[in-house]
């Protein structure tokens, strides 16, 4: 999937990043204030840009349509996401529990022997599939709180 868009986001939708990351999207989260950074970082790695902000969509670079920016209009992490995934046509199953969600980089599959100290007990006796960030080295594995997050990416995906 070399067409998979990547994304940059801007800190004034945030959220977003998470989203995107759970599915399986590859998304930058983007701290800074200075606007010409941020479209620098897009364009030097083709990332569409996601923002709140009117001043980056009026940029030639992206009224020229050389680089593409979406400008979110809903203050709701919800309704974000909604309209990402309806603008860009989005598959909100790309590739679920592939990527961090804190450093977006490739989750490792690990054994269950690899992770027994690494993981409370509960976790090690009911789970059977984990998941490790070779960056931060955070375990993943689909418990509530992942069950949580897909069902309601789901829910507010589904609503017509
Ligand atoms: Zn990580």
């Amino acid at each position: 999937m070399v067409d998979a868009p990547k994304f940059i986001v801007d800190c004034n939708v945030g959220k977003l990043t998470k989203w995107l990351r759970l599915m399986g999207y590859d998304a930058r989260f983007f701290d800074g204030s200075d606007d010409s950074q941020l479209v620098a970082v897009a364009q030097a790695e083709g990332r569409v840009i996601l923002s709140r902000d009117t001043q980056i969509m009026k940029r030639r670079v992206i009224t020229s349509g050389q680089l593409q920016a979406i400008l979110i209009q809903s203050d709701e992490p919800e309704r974000q996401i909604r309209q990402v995934i309806d603008t860009l046509h989005l598959d909100c199953r790309f590739k679920p529990f592939t990527l961090c969600l804190e450093c977006s980089q490739p989750l490792v599959e690990r054994g269950k022997g690899e992770v027994k100290d690494l993981v409370p007990p509960y976790v090690f006796q009911t789970q059977s599939q984990f998941m490790q960030c070779p960056a931060c080295h955070r375990i993943y594995w689909r418990g509530t709180h992942w069950r949580a997050m897909t069902q309601r990416l789901e829910n507010f995906t589904q609503v017509v």
